[in-house]
């Protein structure tokens, strides 16, 4: 049986890079050379075992890649085409997908919905971070790149661009929008980015890291508070002239952030949730005017399947937004232990590091 290499979750603390044989695929699905990967806070999760996986699961659910082989049922893509797919690979007939909410996707099951069941890649599947990856229901997953588009720049795309997007898009972010960003990491930027590309016209970020603030400068925030020189509820109160935001976007996943985001809204308005939370939430009395203050809270998983990523890689080509200031660190797949390692701990300024093989 032929071998490859891949990262493996192998306890809580221990995501190592093994030998796994190269997996077999069924007609429906696609065997993908991965040309550049990358590693997302939520494979740190993993890695610290706060979101649970097998043990011997490849992870990593952000691929770039060659199509290595089709499945027998597989029609409309060639081998040897560069695609991505998105780290949500939903299947496209359940009735999740087939009523617009594909992510939650529950092929399979009883009425076809599953909380996070469009997450597969590195998460129920192998994923990834190794040297190829079986993309299922291909048909629906497969993106091809456009000719003149490097890996580098697309490699966003299957998770963070998606995600982070989705933050505004959930959020209904309108022209003339007032919005604030919690939390400036990879995933907080495409959010400044993608509510600048909905029409907002005042942005407001706030993280404790100045290289994250002044990379959110480039990607479209107007204001920058820094939590740790200032009380950021007060803050975007006082440069609000006390109204509050039309939007606020959490992107960290915490209480703390979570709260914030809710005790700016002005009456009315949407906190739009993007990050994963690992304990209760608590929904403060005061901040939430007894519950009736018109309020939506709206939660995002990313959004998946060859039509976003098409989307998602349309707006790179058209040059609305450059997302590879995000990549700050290069590693070849032998050394993504020492790429874990960096990035979990985020040293030396690390946003996003790109892995090839
Ligand atoms: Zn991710």
């Amino acid at each position: 049986m032929a071998k490859m290499k891949a990262a493996i979750f192998v306890e809580p603390g221990r995501i190592v890079l093994d030998d796994k044989a190269i997996p077999d695929i069924g007609p429906l699905d696609a065997l993908v050379r991965i040309t550049t990967t990358t590693i997302c806070g939520t494979d740190v999760h993993i890695l610290k075992g706060e979101y649970p996986v097998a043990k011997g699961l490849t992870v990593g659910h952000e691929p770039v890649g060659i199509i290595e082989k089709l499945g027998s049922a597989v029609t409309g893509f060639e081998e040897g085409q560069r695609v991505i797919a998105g780290a949500i690979t939903p299947s496209g007939y359940s009735n999740a997908c087939l009523c617009g909410c594909a992510s939650q996707d529950g092929a399979g099951t009883k009425h076809g919905f599953k909380a996070i069941g469009g997450w597969k890649f590195g998460n129920t599947i192998d994923g990834a971070q190794a040297e190829y990856i079986r993309v299922p229901d291909a048909m629906a997953n497969l993106a091809p790149v456009p000719d003149g588009l490097s890996d580098e720049q697309v490699l966003m795309c299957p998770d963070i661009m998606s995600t982070g997007f989705s933050g505004a898009e959930s959020g209904k972010v309108k022209i003339g929008d007032t919005v604030v960003v919690f939390a400036q990491g990879p995933i907080g930027l495409c959010a400044t980015a993608g509510a600048k590309l909905s029409g907002a016209t005042d942005i407001i970020v706030v993280d404790g890291i100045l290289g994250r603030l002044a990379v959110a400068r480039k990607m479209g925030a107007d204001r920058c508070i820094n939590f740790r020189d200032v009380d950021p509820v007060a803050e975007i109160m006082r440069l609000t002239d006390g109204r509050g935001v039309d939007v606020a976007i959490e992107a960290l996943g915490t209480q703390q952030t979570f709260e914030s985001a809710l005790r700016v809204l002005r009456p009315g308005g949407t906190l739009s949730s993007l990050g994963v939370y690992s304990t209760d939430l608590r929904i403060p009395l005061d901040a939430f005017a007894a519950g009736l203050a018109d309020t939506t809270i709206r939660t995002t998983l990313c959004p998946g399947g060859k039509e976003r990523m098409r989307r998602l890689m349309s707006v790179i080509a058209a040059g609305r937004i450059d997302l590879t200031p995000l990549v700050t660190h290069r590693f070849k797949l032998d050394d993504i232990e020492a790429a874990y390692e960096l990035f979990a701990n985020q040293r030396d300024g690390v946003l996003k590091v790109a892995i090839t093989p």
